[in-house]
């Protein structure tokens, strides 16, 4: 007769005391581990809706639509396709939003009954239109992000600027004014990088 190994007999001996790894799943509920990296959450508050996870996403399990014809209401719908992720956490080590803005859950448990409805989550973030073409610029929260991060030289762009201004609703209608009698308005207003060419570019 073999002996067995002292590493497994000393396995055995521990799993004698301690009970069964296994949980009695589904006759009770199983909780995992405190480190166990289930499945994704955005966080509505904390992310900018940049998109950097979207991008780094291996599998394709993030997407985004931006729903821009209500023109008073643009907004990016960020998407988690919950059948698609592998949770293996690229999408948080990459969120711009320290690492907050879509974070690992201790969330495991992914049955549904109706697949194309039940697998996916949503956040919401405001959109920032251009102000001439009304193309997408980005998510308001990402433009204010950009600012608090570079400070001082947010005044070396007019769209962050203003965006900035608009936010706190203290846009400076002499300075609008000051622009029209040059008959350069639409220089003082947020405008993608197209459009802030053109406009740069032309008088009218
Ligand atoms: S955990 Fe991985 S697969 Fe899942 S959404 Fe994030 S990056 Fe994509
Ligand atoms: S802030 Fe983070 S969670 Fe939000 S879109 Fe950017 S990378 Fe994704």
């Amino acid at each position: 007769m073999k002996l067995p190994k002292i590493r497994e007999l000393i396995e055995a001996i521990k799993a004698l005391v301690k009970g069964p790894y296994t949980s009695k799943f589904p006759k009770e509920a199983h909780v995992p581990h405190p480190n166990f990296r289930g499945q994704p959450k955005y966080n509505q508050d904390k992310c900018v809706g940049c998109l950097a996870c979207v991008e780094v996403c291996p599998v394709g399990a993030l997407d985004y639509k931006d729903e821009t014809k209500d023109r008073d209401n643009p907004k990016r719908v960020l998407i988690h396709y919950t059948d698609t992720c592998i949770f293996c956490g690229q999408c948080e080590a990459a969120c711009i939003a320290d690492h907050g803005g879509i974070k690992a859950s201790g969330d495991w448990e992914l049955s549904f009954f109706d697949r194309k409805h039940e697998a996916r989550e949503t956040i919401d973030k405001e959109l920032q239109l251009c102000e001439v073409c009304s193309s997408p610029i980005a998510c308001k929260d990402h433009l204010r992000w950009i600012s608090d991060r570079i400070g001082e030289l947010t005044f070396s762009s007019p769209t962050l600027y203003l965006s900035r201004l608009k936010n706190l609703g203290i846009v400076d209608e002499n300075i609008i004014s000051a622009f029209k009698d040059q008959g350069r308005s639409d220089r003082i207003k947020i405008l993608c990088a197209r459009c802030r060419r053109e406009t740069t570019l032309t008088t009218k």
